[in-house]
């Protein structure tokens, strides 16, 4: 069983009572998903350091997906572009998937809408990268400016968390994801041990604070947990707009003994 998210805990705690519960969450005073009226993250401006530097050279002992001089040979999508490192959505040819699995993982990812997209809510400026075969969206969308529901913009675990802040650049300049992520784990029944989880550094701001999956991403439903693998591909999304990404690397993170 889940935990409700702190700060819903803490603001039903304030309300107290469920006639003071605006439409768009429940008697508990959790967000439904999608929720308009959520408060919008703050924007905050990115600096200019650190990971977010475009075309960075990935640690030594990382598995390179992407790079100057890679082409796509770690991605099952042979139809989408390449050109002097940046790999490019085209549209409608589908998603495309690392070939290789990972479970525990540190993901650096780049990621650029071009300067004449025009981002309309979430249509115009989307991906999104997905960990484990498509289960769990830490969300791609042009968000400088661009409104839409808060738990859909950039940065966002797609239908569950808005970001904590909104560091996005402007259409036509680099992004950067750093994301620490945790594959959920499963009992032999198939009851939930331990959520997925994802630390998202956007820009080199903190965006995602170790925050638990609430089950597998879905759209506009609630998300619920079933039993699958703790490894899987990691998937960047075809929707439909034709997104740039550069510098991609993974490093797998293995479990770790208790300390004493
Ligand atoms: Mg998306």
């Amino acid at each position: 069983m889940l935990r409700r998210p702190r700060r819903a805990l803490a603001l039903s705690g304030v309300l107290g009572l469920a006639a003071c519960v605006a439409a768009t969450q429940d008697s508990e005073g959790q967000w439904k998903v999608h929720a308009k009226d959520r408060p919008q993250p703050p924007v905050v401006a990115p600096g200019t350091a650190g990971s977010a530097t475009q075309m960075g050279t990935a640690p030594s002992d990382a598995i390179v997906l992407l790079s100057a001089d890679s082409g796509l040979d770690a991605w099952s999508n042979a139809k989408w572009s390449f050109d002097g490192g940046v790999m490019g959505v085209t549209p409608g040819t589908g998603d495309t998937l690392t070939k290789d699995s990972f479970g525990d993982c540190q993901l650096h990812i780049e990621w650029m809408i071009p300067a004449d997209r025009e981002c309309n809510g979430q249509m115009g400026c989307n991906s999104g990268v997905f960990f484990q075969d498509g289960k769990y969206e830490v969300q791609i969308l042009g968000s400088n400016p661009n409104q839409t529901y808060p738990d859909g913009q950039a940065g966002s675990m797609y239908g569950q968390y808005p970001p904590l802040v909104n560091p996005c650049r402007p259409n036509g300049e680099w992004n950067a994801y750093d994301i620490i992520f945790t594959a959920p784990r499963f009992s032999e029944d198939g009851s939930l041990l331990a959520p997925a989880t994802a630390t998202v550094i956007f820009n080199g701001v903190v965006v995602q604070n170790h925050s638990e999956f609430m089950g597998i991403t879905s759209h506009g439903s609630q998300a619920k947990y079933s039993k699958h693998e703790t490894t899987g591909r990691i998937k960047l999304q075809d929707h439909g707009d034709p997104i740039n990404f550069a510098n991609i690397w993974v490093r797998p993170l293995p479990d770790r003994a208790p300390a004493w």
